[in-house]
């Protein structure tokens, strides 16, 4: 990263008393943890500011660090700080907040001007990597915890490496962190990869009843009763999406849930070739080329949606 660009961020951090930082709806580990890392980096070195980490908490990623709670309409003169969130309507928590200047933090194609500062890079593998782009080497100290949840945030976000966002500037990156911070990163993946008999079981149940069609198109709709048959919630699909990449024949595998507190379907989609966020975006999704999600109140545009994404696989197949 450019070295103007990386003073640009630190003269913003420093100008400012109060921070707030913030992230998408629905988070993942990456979301969660670039928060919390950029707030333990921040108060390392400015011990006095006040730093707040806002968004929903999610029960399963409470053992990544505690958010803040605060009322917005109190808070005064801030700097906003984003990551991992490309589009105003999905920033997690800043309702009735009146910042002053952002940081736009995103490894996401670029969607809104947040009207501050932005640093993005869609060839990152996740916001963790670029903010460890950012402290690594630089007045900044990174703290053990914050270390760890870099850690965290990029092996998750890139699935362990194995993601072609992964780069040698990751592994570089990462193999310095770990050198410098000297954390304990095989102990780490247990955070990122426990997981209850019940959820095994309902991963059982995914692998029995997937549909695979003709053109390489994998999915399949998880209802409310099989959700409460399997005692998982509807994040919990969400947390497996990742484990069924690589069947022979499949270029798309998508889940539907049905999420009935909320009244709509979540769509978690993969792809292992065809790009699939030009198609999320026609249902009120997006993300990135192979890796995108979109939530939905109708059946119909569900069922929409897959015949789309069935249509992107036929022309893929066709093509390579
Ligand atoms: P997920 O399947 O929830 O892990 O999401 C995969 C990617 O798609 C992430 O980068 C999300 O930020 C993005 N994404 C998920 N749902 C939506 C949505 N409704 N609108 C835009 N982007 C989304």
């Amino acid at each position: 990263m450019q070295k103007e660009l990386k003073r640009t961020i630190f003269r913003k951090i420093k100008k400012y008393d109060t921070i707030v930082i913030a992230r998408h709806i629905g988070p993942d580990p990456d979301a969660i943890c670039s928060t919390l890392a950029l707030k333990d980096i921040i108060l390392n070195k400015y011990p006095n500011k006040k730093v707040y980490v806002v968004g929903a908490t999610v029960a399963r990623f409470k053992k990544f660090g505690k958010l803040d709670k605060i009322n917005n309409k109190e808070i005064k003169n801030a700097l906003l700080i984003t990551t991992d969130v490309p589009n105003l309507c999905r920033i997690d928590g800043v309702e009735d907040l009146k910042y002053v200047d952002s940081i736009k933090i995103d490894h996401h194609p670029y969607e809104d001007d947040f009207g501050g500062l932005d640093v993005v890079d869609t060839s990152a593998s996740s916001a963790s990597e670029i903010l460890l782009d950012i402290f690594l080497n630089s007045p900044f100290e990174i703290p053990k915890r914050a270390a760890e949840n870099l850690f965290l945030g990029i092996a998750s976000d890139s699935d362990r490496f194995l993601i072609s966002t992964t780069s040698t500037k990751t592994f570089d990156l990462v193999s310095d962190l770990i050198k410098k911070t000297g954390i304990d990163f095989t102990s780490l993946y247990k955070k990122l990869y426990e997981r209850s008999i019940e959820e095994i079981r309902f991963k059982g149940y995914i692998s029995s009843n997937l549909t695979v069609t003709d053109n390489g198109l994998a999915y399949i709709y998880i209802t409310d009763e099989i959700l409460n048959q399997y005692k998982v919630d509807t994040a919990t699909p969400s947390n497996m999406i990742n484990d069924f990449n690589y069947i022979i024949g499949v270029y798309v595998w998508a889940f539907v849930t049905f999420d009935k507190k909320n009244n709509y379907y979540k769509v978690n989609i993969r792809s292992n070739g065809p790009i699939i966020n030009e198609v999320a975006s026609h249902y009120n999704g997006g993300g990135h080329k192979f890796a995108s999600g979109a939530r939905m109140i109708s059946k119909e545009k569900v069922d929409e949606l897959l015949k789309e994404l069935d249509t992107t696989c036929k022309e893929y197949k066709k093509e390579f």
